[in-house]
């Protein structure tokens, strides 16, 4: 089974898809922190583009991120480190290598994966497809950063912008707790998924 949960930044797809991931006994994939982690390498080292260091670094994802083994969990939450990689996610070559590390994960067992394109490119044939929203002040409360230029960029770039599915159900999370929202997706997963 598959969840995919896409929506801009604040919305609360990591939050939410983590703790949905642990109630269905799921994996979970932060897709963002490997655009994240690119961002950082392409910092580090300019002389690359960023498709060429995403082939040629290792990236994992799981409960800590590694950058060809190094810890950059705290270091890709950086500003500038977002603001990178909303600008190196607009290269169409790049997305392709990293979408393609994305499917090769997805292949086997149960995920919950979030990002921007995850029921529209990364995962179009997924079980449930969330569209998960805020309102831009609360989302901007989250984050306590502004997160109106990213989104901009990330919904109106040529490539795979961030749109929902035809299929998505679209979820605003804006007067809702955590576990109200988690709790929506589970009863959608557990019914929705079953009923097909
Ligand atoms: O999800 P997160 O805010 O960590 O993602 C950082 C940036 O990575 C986003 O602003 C977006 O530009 C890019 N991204 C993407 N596609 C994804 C996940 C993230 O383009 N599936």
């Amino acid at each position: 089974m598959i969840i995919a949960i896409d929506g801009p930044a604040g919305a609360g797809k990591s939050s939410v898809a983590r703790a949905v991931a642990e109630r269905l006994g799921a994996r979970y994939l932060n897709s963002g922190a490997m655009y994240r982690a690119v961002a950082l390498a392409s910092i580090e080292d300019a002389s690359r583009t960023p498709a060429e260091l995403a082939a040629a670094i290792q990236i994992e994802v799981g409960r800590r991120v590694l950058l060809d083994g190094r810890d950059v969990t705290a270091a890709i939450r950086a500003p500038e480190v977002s603001a990178q990689a909303s600008l190196i996610a607009t290269d169409p070559d790049l997305r392709s290598a990293l979408v393609s590390q994305q499917r090769e994960l997805l292949a086997t067992g149960d995920w919950v994966a979030e990002g921007r394109d995850i029921g529209t490119v990364v995962a179009p044939h997924a079980d449930l497809k969330i569209f998960l929203t805020a309102s831009e002040a609360e989302r901007a409360k989250r984050r306590g950063e502004a997160v109106g230029a990213r989104d901009r960029r990330d919904a109106t770039r040529i490539h795979s912008p961030l749109q929902p599915a035809a299929d998505a159900r679209l979820l605003d999370s804006t007067s809702l707790t955590l576990d109200q929202v988690v709790e929506q997706i589970v009863n959608l997963a557990e019914t929705g998924v079953a009923g097909r």
